[in-house]
């Protein structure tokens, strides 16, 4: 089963393609937490969660009950017929983890109908799912925005550093990228030899990194580290504009 979480145009925030606009349509579930980003969740019954800052889109426990089921890639084509959108307007998918539904063939068949319009579709994955180019060609037209996670999500090394899963990636798609969250504190402590470690591992394959934060307060806090960062080791600064414009994550 395919779940939605949410679905908005805006512009996109992050990563290569910032400020431009896009359709986002964010799936529900993920195969990690990241606890480490320390983003707090209040229940409606006054219990809190701690993880990434799109918990909302991670933990079906807790908030699958607002998710919606889409069982016919007819429900996805209508949604996105349903926004008034320039014709050769960027579809993004997000969660969550997308490519958890990669084999799904609603999306599969979804993502389809998007290339055969022309649209430029990106998945924003943490690289850790793989992906099946070879039954389902389509995905080798898509761009692939690589999250890699690293220590400061709390993740075990095992299960978010996958050179086998993004090198497949990098070789057959048509587009990606690395992008990675950092934080001041981490880059004290060593988080530039963990993306030195991982970009050796890979193909060629650009790099952009980001500040950390799921309130723009915390943005903020890490943004002059992060670009000094950037500056050093030639990398792409990334922001996350849709934080430091709306000071949110959801449907912006
Ligand atoms: S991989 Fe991404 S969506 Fe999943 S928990 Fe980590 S930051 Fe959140």
């Amino acid at each position: 089963m395919l779940y939605l979480v949410e679905h908005f145009y805006s512009i996109q925030g992050e990563g290569k393609y910032t400020g431009v606009p896009s359709l986002f349509f964010r799936f529900g579930g993920c195969n990690m937490r990241c606890e480490g980003f320390g983003c707090v969740e209040t229940l409606d019954n006054g219990s809190t969660l701690v993880g990434c800052d799109t918990l909302y889109a991670v933990d079906k426990h807790a908030f699958g009950a607002m998710w919606q089921a889409i069982e016919e890639v007819e429900q996805l084509v209508h949604i996105f017929q349903s926004y008034p959108l320039p014709s050769d307007v960027d579809v993004v998918f997000t969660g969550g983890e997308p490519l958890l539904h990669a084999n799904n063939p609603v999306l599969v068949a979804f993502v389809e109908y998007l290339i055969v319009h022309h649209h430029r579709v990106t998945f924003e994955t943490n690289s850790a799912v793989a992906v099946d180019f070879e039954r389902y060609p389509v995905y080798k037209s898509c761009v692939f925005a690589l999250s890699v996670k690293l220590s400061n999500s709390a993740e075990p090394y095992s299960k978010r550093v996958r050179p086998e899963i993004f090198n497949a990636i990098i070789t057959h798609a048509n587009e990606s990228f690395f992008k990675f969250t950092v934080d001041a504190q981490s880059l004290e402590q060593g988080l530039e030899d963990e993306i030195d470690a991982i970009v050796a591992l890979a193909e060629k394959t650009e790099v952009s990194c980001m500040p950390k934060g799921g309130s723009r307060e915390e943005v903020e806090h890490h943004t002059q580290a992060t670009i000094a960062y950037c500056k050093k080791k030639g990398f792409r600064y990334s922001d996350r504009l849709h934080i430091r414009i709306w000071d949110q994550n959801k449907g912006v």
